[in-house]
């Protein structure tokens, strides 16, 4: 069974991912959302062709070495595979969170931040930190606003927020602009992806005091 993601990225956003401009974590998430979504997937393949088409005209002496090797990791897939890990298509990790994690969901190093909430860092650098969070059925999280970009993925289950309803493969990007608290889906125990480039800023008193020691 395969339903096609609603909320797909945007172009934007896609093409900064295809010319490698965005940091690791958001890396994590885009590549995570093109395996699960057959419409960026396409559109990505188009900015791909169009990115190999201007390398190809561009001479190799006018390119920094730093941007070659990236183009060149860009090829490759989104971190080279440490070990050996027998990827599975029918996993509810995407392939390349099963590269970090090291198998599926039952390879996960959970860490409660209370209320049943857990969260496992991916991937943490300064210019931002990837983290899966798992929310209970029906759990929700503390309204909040951004300092600066959030990308949200659903593994599983599903969320809703103020601006609608989320599912697997699909994926929101939050900014300044965006004021939530998404809320999981009764039934099913909501596991996302999620990147984030700054702290969040909660509305309530008891979630900024558990900020530093959560590192949301
Ligand atoms: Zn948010």
């Amino acid at each position: 069974m395969t339903i096609e993601p609603k909320h797909n990225i945007s172009d934007e956003l896609l093409m900064s991912y295809a010319a490698g401009a965005l940091s690791q974590a958001f890396d994590i998430v885009v590549a995570s959302h093109v395996s699960l979504s057959p419409d960026s997937r396409v559109r990505l393949d188009g900015f791909e062709s169009i990115g190999g088409a201007v390398l190809d005209e561009m001479d190799a002496a006018d390119l920094a070495e730093d941007s070659l090797d990236r183009a060149l990791a860009r090829i490759e897939g989104v971190e080279p595979e440490p070990r050996e890990i027998r990827l599975r298509s029918d996993a509810v990790l995407p392939e390349p969170v099963q590269k970090l994690v090291g198998g599926d969901i039952d390879a996960i190093e959970w860490r409660g931040i209370g209320m049943g909430v857990k969260q496992a860092v991916l991937h943490d650098d300064d210019h931002g930190t990837a983290r899966l969070l798992y929310i209970p059925a029906g759990g929700e999280m503390p309204r909040h606003t951004h300092r600066g970009l959030e990308m949200t993925l659903v593994l599983q289950g599903a969320y809703s927020d103020e601006d609608g309803r989320y599912g697997r493969g699909d994926i929101e990007v939050a900014g300044q602009e965006t004021h939530h608290s998404p809320t999981a889906e009764a039934g099913e125990a909501c596991i996302c992806l999620i990147a984030t480039d700054a702290r969040l800023k909660f509305d309530g008193l008891l979630p900024r005091i558990a900020q530093p020691f959560i590192g949301i």
